[in-house]
């Protein structure tokens, strides 16, 4: 396999698993070969390559097949770069502010050093644009970071990547702490709980784990859905949240779906999730990204006091890159970064000419025929059954998930979608698409088994 090709899967696996995940687990990994269907990597330490192997394979799997590499196992081997060292290798993987934060967690350290992940400065609730799609889950967060009396507990917020949770939760974080510079609040990842768990057991911490824990306002777990599958963590968290509950501390939780939707998430767990307030952030619409682009615009705009956009650019943006917000973001910087450096009004060209891979990205078309394709692979039917006349389940549920997914991701018509699986009529059509809406919400093999085959359409 060529390097390039490692390189956009990394680009991928980027925005699938997101900046951090992204710089401790992804970006050290080495591809050395593909031979014999095995991509073999090599990793700096045993204790990474437990971990990528554990959590992160499927996905590096499912993005090398998508780029056509011809991958159906991948293996991880350490290979030490410099001599070897006795350092804890956990130690080597985990983000620098971590072990900081961890070194100095030793008993002579007062309790009010609270080893809160940083909070991001921009992320406020004043640079957040309100829309249709997220004004619940907005204000509800509002809500909650004015303190007083604990209403909902937790909040629970979910929805996909990229479309403001952890902007949200920081942004809580923000008020509490300026209305009541005194607050206890910890904010980190679910992955950073499970670190400092880890690390605390190991280190046999516990009690000051649980202290510490237990002795904040305002807990916040980014990304629970991360612990789904990892026993011993869960147990813990679950009971760092009845005593947090139980004192009637505020705790906020963000996931990238719903309480009952995570799969392999304890139902104890799942169902003290769902006590409080469930609220979820919709993917964004037009008028949404439209606002948010002309915030952000404004925002440089006193940066770059000469820039100016000609008409139609950001209506342009927003139409155009629908993915996530961070998509949005970069490609706004991009533009502000390039005509600062010609010093150019932004007009369409420009934008077109330095957007070009942004906009690619965002408009490659997939067709109904693909997605027949891809579905069939992914349930071992036949391409034919597809299109035939076969009504039995095995045959027939795969066909709907293809149908859902021609309506969600082509732009094609129901009537069309009927023609091109066998002349089908538009209401078989409808009936399929209503069908895996509905299953998606019940059944959460669908629900993975359709967002796998979307990512892999749209990668
Ligand atoms: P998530 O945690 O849901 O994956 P983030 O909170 O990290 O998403 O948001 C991704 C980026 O998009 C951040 O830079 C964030 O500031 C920005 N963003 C998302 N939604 C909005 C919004 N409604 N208004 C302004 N910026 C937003
Ligand atoms: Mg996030």
């Amino acid at each position: 396999m060529k390097n390039d090709t490692w390189g956009r899967v990394k680009q991928q696996l980027l925005e699938a698993v997101g900046r951090n995940d992204y710089a401790n687990w992804i970006e050290p990994l080495q591809l050395k070969k593909v031979d014999n269907g095995v991509a073999h990597f090599s990793v700096p330490t045993s204790f990474m390559a437990n971990w990528v192997s554990r959590n992160f394979a499927d996905q590096i799997l499912m993005h090398l097949k998508a780029s056509k590499v011809p991958a159906s196992r991948v293996d991880f081997k350490v290979e030490v770069a410099r001599p070897a060292q006795d350092a804890p290798t956990e130690a080597t993987a985990a983000p620098v502010e971590q072990t900081s934060a961890l070194a100095t967690s030793t008993p002579e350290v007062e309790v009010a050093d609270l080893p809160s992940a940083p909070l991001d400065a921009r992320f406020t609730f004043d640079n957040f644009v309100v829309g249709k799609p997220n004004e619940l889950a907005h204000a509800a967060a509002r809500r909650v970071g004015e303190g007083g009396p604990v209403t909902f507990n937790p909040l629970f917020l979910y929805g996909g990547v990229g479309l403001g949770k952890t902007h949200l939760m920081h942004a809580i974080a923000h008020e509490i702490k300026q209305r009541d510079p005194e607050a206890r609040v910890l904010y980190l990842s679910a992955e950073q709980f499970m670190y400092r768990f880890v690390q605390a057991l190991r280190d046999r911490q516990m009690m000051d784990f649980k202290q510490l824990f237990r002795s904040v306002d305002v807990l916040m777990v980014d990304d629970v859905q991360f612990i789904a599958g990892k026993d011993s963590t869960q147990e813990e968290f679950f009971h760092t949240f009845n005593a947090l509950v139980d004192q009637g501390k505020q705790i906020i939780i963000s996931a990238d779906r719903a309480p009952g939707e995570i799969k392999d998430l304890e139902d104890r767990i799942k169902s003290r999730l769902q006590c409080g307030l469930v609220v979820d952030l919709h993917p964004t619409d037009y008028e949404l990204r439209l606002g948010i682009l002309q915030t952000k615009a404004e925002n440089y705009r006193t940066q770059y006091p000469g820039l100016v956009f000609a008409e139609g650019v950001l209506e342009f943006l927003a139409h155009r890159i629908t993915t996530n917000v961070r998509v949005l973001e970069g490609a706004l910087m991009r533009l502000f970064a390039f005509a600062s450096l010609v010093g150019r009004e932004i007009t369409m060209d420009l934008a077109q000419e330095c957007l070009a891979d942004i906009l690619k990205a965002s408009d490659r078309k997939v067709t109904v025929e693909e997605i027949q394709r891809r579905v069939s692979e992914h349930y071992s039917i036949r391409l034919s059954d597809m299109i035939g006349p076969k009504r039995v389940r095995v045959i027939a549920r795969p066909r709907q998930v293809a149908m859902y997914l021609s309506k969600q991701l082509t732009s094609r018509s129901l009537p069309e979608i009927g023609r091109r699986f066998g002349g089908r009529d538009h209401t078989t059509v409808m009936h399929g698409v209503r069908r895996i809406e509905e299953l998606q919400t019940t059944d959460s093999q669908m629900f993975e088994d359709v967002e796998m085959l979307r990512r892999a359409l749209e990668g």
